[in-house]
């Protein structure tokens, strides 16, 4: 590893994290890019919607991705980094193999999803079950596909997958009735609904088969569902940055060049923003690249 201080370390080697790490490196600043290797998307085999690399394996992108950020002189480093702080005007963090100074610091770590506690559906996440309509409907619209609320924006997944698919289920499991209008809505667009608590979900030779409910089975073939976001962004947070609390969550807040209010720290992708999919990722990370470059480059004539 060359020696310290680098210009940024870069903590998350996903999309959003290579790619700022790409582009810095080519612009011939030092980078170090730490990675625990569990991206979001790890779980799927193909990825969908980006283009120049629809239905390539998520881990094949970031494989060529440290690649590329190699070639130009960048450090990549596989490990976690468990904490990180202030020091000598730039910010330390400790490494799988020490500590390592940088000027400035990018995180992104992404989020975590949580799924419902339904038996059998964590077998089957990132293939039978899916979040993700622009990830996966297409691949599913002959399918029978079964919609499991986990809000009450339940109803809105079902219309939205109808574009998909004709053979849509709704399970309102314990989100309960959906009202009036909205029954007459679902119903208007062929939309069954299959009531009551959903008690597991059953797979055969790894594919879904059918949604059980008390008293029975629904078959489907693919289920869509919502998930708990939860922002892996505990450096930050230890670090004092500062975050928003409302009805969607705690988050991180970053200014639109993607810096957050502790000094030299910039953070991108789905850390700070939940809808940051592979291709918006991949632009934040380019975009924040270009502001901690101009800020180093502001603090390069300050010294003279
Ligand atoms: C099942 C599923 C399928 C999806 N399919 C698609 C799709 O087809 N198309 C699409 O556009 N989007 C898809 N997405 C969304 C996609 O996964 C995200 O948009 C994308 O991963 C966000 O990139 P990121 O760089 O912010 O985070 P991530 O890709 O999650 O990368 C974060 C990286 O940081 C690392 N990390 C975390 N903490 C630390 C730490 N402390 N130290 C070091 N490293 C750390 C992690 O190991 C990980 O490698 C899908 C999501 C899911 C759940």
């Amino acid at each position: 590893m060359a020696a310290d201080p680098f210009d940024v370390a870069v903590v998350g080697g996903g999309p959003a994290g290579l790619s700022a790490a790409l582009s810095l490196a080519r612009a011939r600043r030092r980078v170090i890019v730490f990675d625990a290797g569990d991206p979001r998307n790890g779980v799927a085999a193909h990825m969908h919607g980006v283009l120049g690399h629809d239905g390539l394996p998520p881990t094949r992108l970031l494989e060529r991705g440290r690649v590329e950020v190699e070639q130009y002189g960048g450090v990549v480093v596989e490990g976690r980094v468990e904490s990180a702080r202030a020091r000598g005007g730039g910010i330390e963090v400790d490494g799988p193999s020490g500590a390592v100074t940088a000027r400035r610091l990018i995180v992104a770590t992404g989020l975590r999803d949580r799924l419902p506690d339904i038996a059998g559906l964590r077998e089957q996440w990132g293939r039978g079950v899916v979040v993700c309509p622009y990830c996966d409907g297409w691949e599913r619209r002959h399918h029978t596909i079964g919609v499991i609320a986990a809000g009450p924006q339940g109803v809105d997944q079902a219309h939205q997958l109808r574009q998909w698919s004709e053979r849509i289920v709704y399970f309102p499991n314990d989100v309960g009735e959906p009202g009036a209008d909205a029954v007459r809505t679902l119903e208007a667009r062929g939309i069954r609904i299959e009531r009551g608590p959903v008690r597991a979900v059953r797979s055969s030779d790894g594919r879904v088969e059918a949604v059980e409910l008390d008293d029975r089975s629904v078959a489907v073939e693919t289920i869509f569902t919502a998930t708990t976001l939860h922002p892996r962004d505990r450096l930050l947070r230890d670090l004092g940055a500062r975050t928003l609390d409302d009805a969607a969550g705690s988050w991180v807040v970053v200014d639109p060049d993607g810096r957050t209010s502790v000094e030299h720290v910039w953070a991108v992708g789905n850390v700070i923003d939940r809808r940051s999919n592979v291709s918006v990722s991949l632009g934040a990370g380019s975009l924040i690249a270009g502001a901690v470059n101009a800020d180093l480059t502001a603090a390069d004539i300050a010294l003279g």
